[in-house]
């Protein structure tokens, strides 16, 4: 980022502070967007949706960036969904697996019987989040037919992560007998706060969704990935 006062800004005849890092566009203070995590663009790029979040664990495995992406999923929602990064998918299907096994150990050393075996889980990281990621894909692609399912699922991926590590405590103190409401009530709650506002913010703002669009495309998300757990589910515990 160059800073040259003597030139004056592309759109303005007022003095440029900066050099767009995606276009090279010399910008004013006006016409620049500072984001959250301290990069500068142009407002061209930022409406076309160039500039990407900085993810530690796209940058490097290792403890510490999975513990900041874990905590950035949870605190800056907007910041990483607005601008979700091209995350491949065996990192992405990595971070899923480490939350996922935690939530399953926590649940092994509960004093009640987990009602989630471990097939379940690998199942559903395998299979339920591609199915409601597809979900959610079809329906946007019917306005957007750009739309990226590869986005799509890492970000989802992102999201199973983070939910297995929230959801551990609940799955490991849980007291038997209040699985079937307290659980599936705070569960629901865990769900709202990691995946409704993540999936607002990638269908909205990365992928330009309009509401509505968005609403049916999580709306969609939902359906499959609830209506399948339940069926699997049924199919964990025999028939009664
Ligand atoms: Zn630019
Ligand atoms: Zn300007």
């Amino acid at each position: 980022m160059q800073h040259d006062a003597s030139r004056l800004c592309a759109s303005h005849p007022a003095a440029g502070i900066a050099t767009c890092p995606h276009c090279g566009t010399f910008v004013c203070d006006q016409c620049v967007v500072r984001h959250d995590w301290g990069a500068l663009a142009c407002r061209e790029c930022v409406e076309r949706r160039r500039p990407r979040f900085p993810l530690s664990w796209e940058q490097r495995i290792s403890l510490r960036s999975w513990w900041q992406t874990f905590a950035t999923v949870l605190r800056q929602p907007r910041a990483l969904f607005s601008h979700f990064p091209e995350l491949a998918g065996p990192r992405a299907l990595g971070f899923a697996a480490i939350g996922t096994l935690a939530d399953q150990l926590a649940g092994e050393a509960s004093p009640a019987q987990s009602p989630w075996p471990l097939w379940l889980d690998v199942l559903s990281v395998l299979t339920l989040t591609p199915l409601g990621a597809a979900a959610l894909w079809v329906v946007l692609r019917l306005a957007k037919p750009e739309t990226s399912f590869g986005t799509i699922l890492t970000a989802i991926w992102l999201m199973d992560g983070t939910y297995g590590i929230v959801f551990a405590p609940l799955s490991a103190l849980d007291p038997e007998g209040l699985r079937a409401g307290v659980t599936i009530a705070l569960g629901a709650v865990a769900m709202l706060v990691v995946y409704v506002r993540a999936l607002w913010f990638l269908t909205r703002r990365r992928l330009g969704a309009g509401p509505g669009l968005s609403a049916a495309a999580i709306g969609a998300y939902f359906t499959v990935v609830f209506g399948l757990s339940v069926a699997l589910l049924m199919l964990a515990d025999g028939p009664t």
